[in-house]
């Protein structure tokens, strides 16, 4: 069986599928055939690794960017059953003009709506 891991971010070099290890000896791209003898990757395999750690660290900034949206939580009345604690985040709308706009959720009934 071939060990295909630490291989996972070997990508062709003609359309850049994600390549396949079928076999020890070579790798192939599932969508146009290419075949990659190892020994010519392996020789690559520091640059490859660089482009595995970029695609980690654009995720790990997607994710971090998600975290930055703290949920605080406020004294606002709910319109809806009355309670009277909210969390809320504020949100740019798209127009300048228009400002920030606040967003609630109720803590009890999970009602949304939102204040200029
Ligand atoms: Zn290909
Ligand atoms: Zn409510």
């Amino acid at each position: 069986m071939a060990d295909t891991r630490g291989r996972d971010f070997l990508f062709c070099n003609l359309c850049g599928t994600m390549l396949t290890v079928p076999s020890p000896k070579y790798a192939q791209c599932p969508l146009c055939k290419t075949k990659k003898n190892i020994k010519d990757i392996c020789g690559k395999e520091i640059s490859y690794t660089i482009s595995a750690e970029d695609i980690r660290r654009e995720l790990g900034i997607v994710i971090m960017e998600e975290q930055k949206v703290q949920l605080s939580k406020v004294n606002k009345k709910c319109e809806k059953c009355g309670h009277d604690e909210a969390t809320f985040y504020t949100r740019q709308m798209r127009s300048a003009d228009e400002g920030q706009t606040t967003f609630y959720t109720c803590t009890r009934c999970s009602h949304q709506f939102q204040e200029n």
